[in-house]
């Protein structure tokens, strides 16, 4: 456990908190506390709202899981996607990285998560049914997965071409661009995109 305890209480409890987002070591995130207390009250006000409407105000898409304020998200009410196409990505924050690579017009089902045996993570954890009931509709034609190259990621792929192998269409996996053993998170786009475009069909 990183030591904050040099610091007053409230700084020392956000620079623990801090410290826990993605890339931000204990230094980075002392950094950060000792820059917001620099700021104005009211823009410290504005962020600590911003925060709370996390929670308040962004749910998943009852369709595909992005993130949303509404009951639909802007990609599934989207007259401009490819409405035939789904990509399954195991986060939702994967869409976006997806969607600034800007190689991708079609539709996306976020699974909450990947198989993951040694984690206790089995299919009934996944949002499965949900993409079992898009897929029956009969309207989608292809179904990419986007879950990330490792492990885990490569077995979910697996699970889910099983899965769906009855259903009539064609299910690909994003292709090489994207090292092995890589979080899908952090692909840059052009990675991504290279992936996307050479995906390969597998049933
Ligand atoms: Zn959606």
């Amino acid at each position: 456990m990183p030591n904050f305890r040099s610091l007053p209480a409230p700084l020392q409890n956000l620079t623990e908190a801090l410290s826990r987002l993605p890339g931000v070591g204990k230094r980075t995130a002392e950094r950060l506390t000792l820059a917001l207390l620099e700021w104005p009250e009211e823009q410290l006000c504005s962020l600590g709202e911003n925060l709370i409407q996390l929670r308040q105000r962004i749910h998943p898409c009852r369709q595909c899981g992005n993130y949303s304020e509404d009951e639909l998200c802007g990609i599934c009410t989207s007259p401009q996607r490819q409405n035939n196409i789904i990509c399954v990505v195991e986060t939702a924050a994967q869409i976006r990285v997806i969607e600034n690579s800007g190689s991708y017009h079609g539709l996306y089902h976020v699974l909450g998560g990947r198989l993951s045996p040694l984690n206790g993570k089995g299919p009934e954890d996944l949002r499965l049914p949900e993409l079992r009931t898009r897929l029956q509709t009969g309207s989608v034609s292809e179904l990419i997965l986007a879950t990330s190259p490792d492990v885990d990621g490569e077995a979910t792929a697996h699970f889910l071409t099983q899965e769906f192998a009855s259903l009539p269409l064609t299910i690909s996996r994003i292709a090489s661009g994207i090292p092995a053993g890589a979080d899908l998170s952090y692909a840059d786009a052009a990675t991504l995109s290279m992936a996307l475009s050479g995906r390969r069909k597998i049933n």
